[in-house]
C-alpha cells in the first residue's frame, strides 16, 4: 500500500468509528470559532467551553472585542491560562478586523494568518468548521504524533507536516482528516499510554510495533 492509499483507508476507518467529526469548540458564527481557537492554546477545549458560553452571549461582533474597557476581557477569559496575553491578540485581532476586513473573518488563509495570533493551525481549523474550506491542515500535537506513527511524514515542524499531508491526502479530506486524527488522539492513541489493541489503525501502522 502506498502512502495515497493508506491514507484514504485510514480515513475510510476512521470516518467508520467517528462519523460526521468536527470541532468540539462550540460557536454560532466564525468570529466565536476564531476567538474560541485563540484561546484553546495550552488548553483543553472543555475549559474553553466553559468560558465561551456567556463570552458569547456577551461578544458577538468584532466592535465588542475592540471596544471593551481596559481588563474587562481579560475578567471574563480569566480562567483560562495565559488570558492576559490572550485578551491582548483579541483585541488587537478585533481592530484588524475592523480595519481590514469590514469586521468579518476572511475566508483566505493568506488574510487570516496575517491576524494577530493565528497561525496556519487555527486558520485551518476556522475555514473549514466555519465555512466548510479546504485550504489546508490543522497539524496539532495529536495530527503531529499520529502522521509519524503512522509512517506518513518524518517531519517534527508543523508546517512540513502539513505539506506531506497535504501532498498524499485528496483535498476534500484535508478539514476531516485532522478531526479524525485529533479524536483518535484523544481517545485511543494518546501520547503515553497508545492503546494499539483498541486501535482501528492496528494492522496498517508501523507505530504498533513500537
Ligand atoms: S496502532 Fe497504536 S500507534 Fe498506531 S495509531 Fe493506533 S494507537 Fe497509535
Amino acid at each position: 500500500m502506498d502512502k495515497r492509499e493508506k491514507i484514504l483507508e485510514i480515513i475510510r476507518r476512521l470516518q467508520k468509528r467517528y462519523p460526521n467529526v468536527k470541532t468540539a469548540l462550540n460557536f454560532t458564527s466564525p468570529l466565536d470559532l476564531l476567538i474560541a481557537t485563540i484561546l484553546s492554546a495550552q488548553t483543553t477545549d472543555v475549559n474553553v467551553n466553559k468560558v465561551t458560553e456567556k463570552l458569547f452571549r456577551k461578544y458577538k461582533t468584532a466592535s465588542d472585542y475592540a471596544n471593551a474597557a481596559e481588563g474587562e476581557l481579560e475578567s471574563d477569559i480569566r480562567s483560562i491560562n495565559y488570558y492576559k496575553n490572550k485578551a491582548k491578540y483579541i483585541k488587537n485581532l478585533a481592530k484588524e478586523l475592523i480595519d481590514r476586513f469590514n469586521g468579518e473573518v476572511p475566508k483566505r488563509i493568506d488574510e487570516l494568518i496575517t491576524l494577530p495570533g493565528v497561525g496556519r493551525k487555527t486558520a485551518n481549523i476556522v475555514l473549514w468548521n466555519a465555512y466548510g474550506i479546504n485550504e489546508g491542515i490543522a497539524v496539532d500535537t495529536h495530527v503531529k504524533r499520529i502522521s509519524k506513527l503512522l509512517g506518513l511524514t518524518e517531519n517534527t515542524d508543523p508546517e512540513k507536516i502539513e505539506r506531506d499531508l497535504m501532498e498524499i491526502t485528496p483535498r476534500e479530506y484535508w478539514g476531516e482528516i485532522s478531526h479524525l486524527l485529533i479524536m483518535l488522539g484523544r481517545e485511543i492513541c494518546k501520547a503515553k499510554n497508545p492503546q494499539h489493541s483498541k486501535c482501528p489503525l492496528n494492522d496498517i501502522c508501523p507505530g504498533s510495533k513500537l
